[in-house]
């Protein structure tokens, strides 16, 4: 299945595409975790696109759509991917429906995990991630001693999570991604779930609503 996760930073589009992923057998693709592996690196992309991360900005489309169609051509995208926090842009957007349509593959849907915008910011400020293995963990779900559940590396908050920079990411949000979601809407490949309830429930509505869009699209002779 070839899919793509929307919804406010902080909506859960990371827990739920990772769950995704593993339930369909398809890579998770996070351009979020593209760009901070790039920042990481000692590179030229890094550097471009490095003060954009930090301050919480989209990184420009060009960079952005090149970078996702590098890891879409790679062998373990063939069979499907869920694509998380790309698109960001209705550019973005176009962009990708037309490699897709080009290699005859079209998205079979976008899921738009909807939480309030309160909820988000109370998510982000609990956020954290491993520094090691990179899960991300609620400040509930974490030990006192602060170790990652899984591996026990140290967890940290991701910079662009605090409260300023968060805000700003949550405004970048409002004007440029949310555009994203109707334009997928009106293309009529929108899942919208609920992001408020509890993670095994998101997942089984997220599930139950793409068999229900399989069915009708088998039964209507479609692809
Ligand atoms: P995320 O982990 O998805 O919140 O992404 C972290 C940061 O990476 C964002 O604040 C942007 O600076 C950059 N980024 C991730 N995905 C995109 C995208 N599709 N377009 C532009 N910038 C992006």
């Amino acid at each position: 299945m070839r899919l793509v996760m929307l919804g406010l930073p902080g909506a859960g589009k990371g827990t739920q595409g990772e769950l995704l992923a593993q339930r369909l057998g398809i890579p998770r693709i996070s351009t979020g975790d593209m760009f901070r592996a790039v920042l990481k690196s000692d590179s030229d992309l890094g550097r471009r696109v490095k003060a954009y991360v930090e301050r919480g900005e989209l990184v420009p489309d060009h960079l952005t759509v090149a970078l996702v169609e590098q890891r879409l051509a790679q062998a373990d995208a063939r069979a499907g991917f869920v694509l998380d926090g790309f698109p960001r842009t209705v550019p973005q957007a176009q962009a990708l429906d037309e490699k897709l349509l080009e290699a005859g593959r079209p998205l079979h849907a976008a899921i738009y995990i909807n939480v309030p915008q309160e909820v988000a910011i109370r998510r982000i400020a609990s956020r954290r991630v491993c520094s090691q293995c990179g899960a991300t963990y609620s400040q509930e779900q974490v030990a006192a001693d602060g170790s990652c559940p899984a591996c026990g590396g140290p967890l940290v908050q991701r910079p662009d999570d605090s409260d300023e920079t968060a805000r700003h990411r949550l405004q970048v949000y409002l004007a440029q991604t949310h555009p994203v979601v109707e334009y997928y809407r009106q293309a009529g490949v929108l899942i919208e779930v609920d992001g408020q309830r509890a993670i095994p429930e998101v997942l089984g509505d997220i599930l139950a609503a793409l068999s229900a869009r399989q069915q009708d699209v088998e039964a209507s002779g479609g692809r």
